[in-house]
């Protein structure tokens, strides 16, 4: 018996996520068809990507002669609403960087499309609308990051009997750096993440710990897990990928070599598990001993302070991921020093005036403003 392949719609085709959701559906070409593809500007990537899997739809930041030799391949160019809102499109990829997923999120949930979540700022910066909005209109968010996939896995066929969730942080570039030496670090240092390859602006968060505070942001609103209720453990080997602790202490962690096919797959054929031969299986000798070590508070300044705005609700959280975004920027492009990213966040959002269950353009605008005073704050 043959089922009809699940429409995809892939948003941030060219990028690390991206490009490994499209090795799932090379593994299982029988069991997906490619509607659009959408990326900001590798073109040659996204060329080849193109003849591969012959998408009906294309979005790029593209030239108009550009446009037309892609087009050539028989694919037209559209906006991502257009793309994500497609009757053939059955299940929607987010893994673009920023705030450029949101409203195609939020148009993809309206038209009942299954969301597979890589894109935290999606729901750092409209937690509380998008999984309402996910709720009210019964779509699945399916996070791809290995800790909330992580989480999803463990509460799977559980009912309310969770009492915690423990995250795992592997410590990102500087775990073990002199804390005096952490303001002269440099972005190709900080570049250099100990277990994941991941794009730029995530191996960056995860240097400064930002990429954890969303973590926690976003188990709260995926599971509605309560913010008390999230702790974080450094874990160096990042082969827990995250635990959860049941009512009667008992403990499930969820474990697997550090590969990010393994969650982007799950959440692409949930609630289905298939045997895929090119995912490298756990090995618990050759793996070794597991650590874990205490979180250090004042090596990572920027999660507190994240946390802490997360908590205010209201746009607070969509300003911190938008000067998050530009301080992150700022520092990989040398304008600013490393431990600077935390200062000029908070700075800049001294100046934010929360509105209060915030619609879509609101929270856009949050962002927008406070990436905008960053900037400014730096360059004068
Ligand atoms: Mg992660």
């Amino acid at each position: 018996m043959s089922k009809k392949p699940k429409g995809l719609a892939v948003l941030g085709s060219t990028g690390s996520v991206g490009t490994q959701t499209l090795d799932i559906v090379r593994a299982f070409p029988n069991d997906f068809n490619v509607i659009g593809l959408a990326c900001n500007r590798n073109l040659k990537l996204l060329q080849s990507q193109i003849e591969e899997f012959e998408p009906d739809y294309i979005h790029c930041n593209g030239t108009e002669t550009e446009m037309t030799s892609l087009k050539s391949n028989g694919c037209q160019d559209c906006d991502l609403d257009t793309m994500v809102g497609d009757p053939n499109v059955d299940m929607v990829v987010t893994a673009t960087v920023g705030d450029v997923a949101l409203n195609p999120t939020l148009t993809a949930i309206d038209a009942g499309k299954h969301i597979a979540l890589a894109n935290k700022e999606t729901v750092v910066m409209a937690g509380e609308l998008v999984s309402a909005r996910a709720k009210n209109a019964g779509v699945p968010l399916l996070p791809l990051d290995s800790e909330p996939n992580a989480i999803w896995q463990c509460i799977r066929g559980e009912n309310e009997s969770i009492s915690r969730v423990i995250i795992t942080a592997s410590g990102g570039a500087f775990r073990t750096a002199p804390l005096n030496e952490m303001a002269d670090v440099t972005p190709q240092q900080a570049l250099k993440h100990p277990t994941w390859a991941m794009g730029r602006k995530i191996t960056i968060d995860s240097a400064t710990m930002m990429n954890k505070a969303f973590e926690v942001i976003e188990a709260h609103w995926l599971f509605g897990v309560p913010w008390d209720d999230i702790e974080i453990v450094i874990h160096p080997e990042s082969v827990i990928h995250s635990m959860v602790e049941f009512v009667d202490g008992s403990v499930k962690a969820q474990i697997s070599p550090p590969d990010m096919h393994l969650p982007i797959q799950y959440a692409m054929f949930y609630p289905e598990r298939l045997h895929n031969p090119a995912i490298k299986k756990f090995d618990p000798i050759a793996t070794g001993a597991l650590t874990f070590e205490p979180w250090e508070g004042e090596r990572y300044p920027c999660f507190d302070m994240a946390i802490g705005f997360a908590k205010r609700g209201g746009s607070w959280p969509a300003a911190l991921s938008g000067a998050n975004d530009a301080a992150v920027d700022l520092f990989l492009n040398e304008k600013i020093g490393f431990l600077e990213i935390g200062i000029v966040i908070k700075e800049a959002l001294e100046d934010h005036t929360s509105t209060e269950a915030p619609e879509l353009d609101e929270i856009i605008a949050a962002g927008k403003n406070a990436n905008a005073r960053v900037v400014k704050l730096v360059r004068g």
